[in-house]
């Protein structure tokens, strides 16, 4: 009888891999920016469109591939990330399977562009049904740019087997807070159908979990740390108190990875014991930092799951951290009675308006809070919180000095309280009075003490994300001149204000010429004055020529930034005390108010706690 066993061929092969590793939209983006984290990268961005359905695109700036790497990127087993069956039990990064990119496009139309660091030119290829179609050199920025078009489109059965846009959409978001919660010092960007749904700056841990869960998400948590030889833990619970019914916010990262493991769920919901109402769950964001060798990854094809050598031990440890942790904060509202700053601190007391009480019952805790409720709170959530209002800011105030309490408790609380305290700090008492110090701070009370604010950086933040709106979502107001103004640059210069043209009108700019070396301007954004024109562009093409974007987003980016530059106000400037209030009043509406776009403080706080030692 003749024989009837033959290999299949490669992409049928592929396919079949395809049917494991990627399931919906969501797996896709999971692999490309887990590639993105192990090239190194420190700012990545994902576009989406339609769900990830017609349109996924991860953009990074880690080390990018050789012409030959890139090539060899989408066949299967390719990995430059092990090389002996050895190297499988001491990984440092995500993938190392090798079949991520070939599994993709099996099933998907794929274009990458790819330079590394050194080289001058990139390359450029694109990919159907498992083919090369296209290869060239291209001028790209360093990093790699992978797009992924019309997923399953030769699996039509796939296909018709994806949820609904929500759902599939909802299932991308999921696995961009893992990656970007188990990497909080790279940089991250997200957007759907062109509009942002996520900007997270470099940040610590804490910090990151607020950007992405929202700002309220602070005062709910607890921190945890643990070190021991089998494991270092490290990260927050959320207290008791806030826990919903939802399973939402469980997060287990083991050395940067984010894991499902209900055998150590329940060791922290067993530390949970008795503090939970009936139904709720708790949530969690941890990190585990355990010795390579003592876990093994490679049991599920997405590396969700791992196994430890010893889970028993390491269900242990976490519990009674977890325990310990929970234990120490409920002691702190005892303390924080008796250390209220208000009861013993008459100076205080004359600043307090008489509405202080009122915000002091009003926590965002409800008790009676429903499953409608926590759904409204996820939909929210998803838009990012905009503008933390001054309610907000003003119910952390009250945690935060439970929290204080503990920090003084404990050892290593965490890596960077200030920025995140800080916030917490800013009370809606700045309006009561403002005082400017040398031209350049404006000071003012909070509950806690005293806010100094740099008036230059703290204008840099509030215009910073004005433009920003303006250019991306709607457009900024133009005010009309009497009489067109010329100015001349050089034909290159004028080259990049002409890339930078739209973007420019979105804020407010009218260009009546753009061309040769000329330019001429019949209206400006309503922020900036006719003399002050000249500056602004010369301070744009400057910042253009020593940032060299790279892509349309860092274009706004950096567009913003510079605008932002040139219009605030100075160091030196004398301010009224109306303008004193708007300036503090614009940055706390602002989402981040701590930083400028560079990422500078805007603000410090000096606590009456922290002067009383002074007089001591
Ligand atoms: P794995 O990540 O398991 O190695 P992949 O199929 O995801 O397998 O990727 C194959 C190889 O392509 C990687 O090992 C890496 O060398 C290269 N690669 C993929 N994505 C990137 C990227 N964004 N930047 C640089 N190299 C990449
Ligand atoms: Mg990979």
């Amino acid at each position: 009888m003749a024989d009837i066993i033959q290999l299949l061929p490669d992409h049928v092969a592929n396919q079949i891999a395809a049917g494991e590793v990627v399931q919906r939209p969501a797996s896709v983006v999971k692999e490309l920016l887990e590639n993105a984290i192990d090239a190194g990268s420190s700012s990545i961005k994902l576009i989406i469109k339609n769900a990830g359905k017609s349109l996924i695109q991860v953009v990074d700036d880690g080390c990018g591939m050789s012409v030959t790497d890139a090539r060899l990127s989408f066949e299967r087993h390719a990995t430059s990330k092990i090389k002996t069956a050895d190297d499988l039990f001491n990984l440092h990064t995500k993938g190392f399977r090798g079949e991520a990119l070939a599994s993709i496009a099996a099933i998907a139309h794929v274009e990458l562009k790819s330079r590394q660091d050194d080289d001058e030119t990139g390359t450029h290829l694109k990919i159907e049904g498992s083919e090369v179609v296209a290869q060239d050199v291209v001028v790209t920025p360093k990093g790699t740019a992978i797009l992924v078009k019309n997923l399953f489109y030769n699996i039509p059965a796939r296909r018709n087997f994806l949820k609904s846009n929500p759902v599939e959409t909802r299932h991308i978001i999921d696995e961009f807070h893992r990656v970007a919660l188990a990497h909080p010092s790279v940089r991250f960007s997200m957007f759907h159908n062109g509009s942002e749904v996520f900007l997270l700056p470099e940040s610590n841990f804490r910090q990151r979990i607020v950007n992405v869960l929202g700002s309220k998400t602070n005062e709910k948590l607890v921190p945890v740390d643990e070190s021991t030889e089998v494991v270092t833990m490290s990260g927050f619970v959320g207290k008791p108190e806030f826990a919903k019914k939802t399973r939402g916010e469980q997060f287990f990262f083991v050395n940067d990875r984010f894991i499902k493991s209900a055998y150590l769920n329940h060791a922290v919901s067993s530390a949970f014991e008795g503090l939970l109402k009936d139904g709720a769950h708790a949530s969690y964001f941890l990190n585990l930092r355990v010795n390579p060798q003592t876990i093994d990854i490679n049991i599920h094809p997405t590396k969700t799951e791992i196994k430890f050598d010893d889970e028993h031990t390491i269900y242990a440890i976490l519990r009674s951290a977890v325990k310990h942790s929970l234990g120490q904060f409920n002691i702190a509202p005892v303390l924080d009675f008796e250390h209220n700053a208000n009861l013993d601190t008459p100076y205080q007391q004359q600043n307090t308006t008489a509405s202080a009480p009122v915000v002091e019952v009003d926590r965002s805790f409800n008790p009676f809070s429903t499953d409608e409720d926590s759904k409204k709170e996820t939909s929210f959530r998803l838009k990012r919180e905009q503008s933390a209002g001054w309610e907000s800011l003003y119910v952390g105030l009250e945690s935060k000095e439970t929290n204080r309490d503990v920090v003084f408790n404990t050892e290593g609380f965490e890596t960077d309280p200030e920025h995140v305290s800080m916030f917490q700090n800013a009370s809606k008492e700045t309006t009561a009075a403002t005082y400017q110090l040398h031209r350049k701070y404006i000071l003012s009370n909070i509950k806690s003490g005293m806010l100094v604010i740099d008036q230059n950086r703290a204008h840099q933040r509030i215009l910073y994300e004005e433009f920003l709106k303006q250019i991306t979502v709607q457009e900024g107001v133009s005010q009309q001149l009497l009489f067109p103004l010329t100015l001349n640059f050089s034909v290159d210069e004028i080259k990049i204000l002409t890339e930078l043209k739209e973007q420019l009108e979105h804020t407010g700019f009218v260009f009546s010429k753009l061309e040769g070396e000329t330019l001429e301007i019949t209206g400006v954004p309503t922020t900036a004055t006719e003399s002050e024109v000249s500056i602004i562009l010369e301070q744009l093409i400057s910042d253009v020529e020593n940032e060299v974007p790279d892509s349309s987003f860092s274009q706004t980016d950096m567009l913003a930034k510079s605008l932002a530059k040139s219009l605030s106000i100075k160091t030196g400037q004398s301010l009224t005390k109306m303008e004193q209030e708007h300036l503090v009043n614009s940055l706390f509406a602002c989402k981040e108010p701590m930083v400028t776009p560079d990422n500078k403080l805007t603000f410090v706080t000096t606590t009456v706690d922290e002067l009383d030692k002074k007089f001591m």
